[in-house]
This record gives structure tokens, C-alpha cells and sequence, in this order.
């Protein structure tokens, strides 16, 4: 089973990406959605991330306080190294084994990861690139992406700048592809794209 990694910035349309090859039959695992997982109530991270930073980082029903995490990670680089050694090694632990249960499963044509930090993986020890056979990443420009983000969550244009500004680049994306996806158009731009793929994932 072909094994795909689909990242892209955020707005990219990453997720209507994987919605969409679901349609079609894929497999999708979403480290995202895992990563919220391991955060919730009694999730698999949670007594890491209590004998780190302390029972405070918990909300009153046990899940991790993403504000709060969030804000600490911000403006402290110690503690985002930490939150990232707690989180990373589960996530990926945890999509593996989903990952090699869909194969052997063999009930779908193709498995895909959605994995935002795909690329910003591949500079350390645990990177993504030998986990995949492809790399597709979902591009348009930076203006596009932040008036989807806008559109999408009504957050303030600063804070969508600020979040693009700590991803991996455009460029680093894209030098990373093995298959891209322009989704500067519109959404039949965009299926026309995601139904070419998935004929060339399913038939080889
Ligand atoms: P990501 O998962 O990469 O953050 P999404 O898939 O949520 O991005 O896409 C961001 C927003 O833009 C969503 O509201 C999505 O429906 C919308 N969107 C994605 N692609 C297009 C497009 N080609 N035209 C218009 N809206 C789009």
C-alpha cells in the first residue's frame, strides 16, 4: 500500500485535501487530531505534561490547557523544547501504529499521514521523510493562505502572520515535494487536482 505524508501551511487547505482523498477511500491519519487526543481528558500525554509543568497546565476537566500551553511555548523556548519532547515521540507512536494497522488491514487503496510539521521534521532525529513513499504538499501564496485562515476562524490577521512566520517556508515545502498540489484556484481547481492523484496512487 502506497504510503503518502500530505503537509502544507496552515490555510493551505490540508485538511480539505485529506477530507476529500477519505471520499475517495483512503486511509487518513491525522497527527493533528492525535495530538488532541494525547491532550484530552486522561489522554496518553497528560502525566508527562503534569510532572512538567505542574497540575496548573490542566483545565478543570483534566484536559491540557491549550491557551495557556500555548502562551507558555510562546514566550519560553525551554518549554516549547519540552512540550515538543513529550508530544512528538507519542504522536508519532501513535500514527505509526494506526499507519501499520491500515495496511495490514489491506481494506484501503493508499495511507495517508497528515502531518503539518512534515517538513520541519527533516532537519532532526525524527523525520518523516523514510516513513513515506511520497511527500505531497498543498501550496498557495502566503496572502491566500492567511485570508482562508482569516475567513475560517476570524482570528486577527497579525496572529495568522505570526503562526505562518514560525512554520517552514513556502520554499522549504516545496523543495521538499514529491508531489504538489496548487491550491491557488478554486475548489474545482483544486478536486480536478486531489482526482488526478488518487487515480495515479490507486493504479501504480
Ligand atoms: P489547513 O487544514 O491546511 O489549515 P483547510 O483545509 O482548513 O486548511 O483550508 C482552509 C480554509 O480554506 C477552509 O475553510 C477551506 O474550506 C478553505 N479552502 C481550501 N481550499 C480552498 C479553495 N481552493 N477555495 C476556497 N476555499 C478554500
Amino acid at each position: 500500500m502506497r504510503v503518502i505524508g500530505l503537509t502544507g501551511g496552515i490555510g493551505s487547505g490540508k485538511s480539505y485535501v485529506a477530507d476529500r482523498l477519505a471520499e475517495r477511500g483512503a486511509v487518513i491519519v491525522d497527527t493533528d487530531a492525535i495530538a488532541h487526543e494525547i491532550s484530552a481528558p486522561g489522554g496518553a500525554a497528560i502525566p508527562q505534561l503534569v510532572a512538567a509543568f505542574g497540575p496548573g497546565i490542566l483545565r478543570a476537566d483534566g484536559a491540557m490547557d491549550r491557551d495557556a500551553m500555548r502562551a507558555l511555548a510562546f514566550s519560553d523556548a525551554t518549554a516549547k523544547t519540552r512540550l515538543e519532547q513529550i508530544t512528538h515521540p507519542l504522536i508519532r507512536e501513535i500514527a505509526l501504529s494506526r499507519g501499520a494497522a491500515a495496511q495490514a488491514s489491506e481494506a484501503h487503496p493508499y495511507l495517508v499521514y497528515v502531518v503539518p510539521l512534515l517538513v520541519e521534521s527533516l532537519a532532526g532525529h525524527h523525520s518523516w521523510r523514510t516513513l513515506v513513499d511520497r511527500i505531497l504538499v498543498v501550496d498557495c501564496p502566503v496572502e491566500t493562505q492567511i485570508d482562508r485562515v482569516i475567513a475560517r476562524n476570524g482570528l486577527p490577521r497579525a496572529q495568522v502572520e505570526a503562526i505562518i512566520a514560525r512554520q517552514a517556508s513556502r520554499e522549504a515545502r516545496l523543495a521538499a515535494a514529491d508531489d504538489v498540489i496548487d491550491n491557488s484556484g478554486t475548489l474545482a481547481d483544486l478536486l480536478a487536482q486531489i482526482d488526478r492523484l488518487d487515480q495515479a496512487w490507486r493504479t501504480s
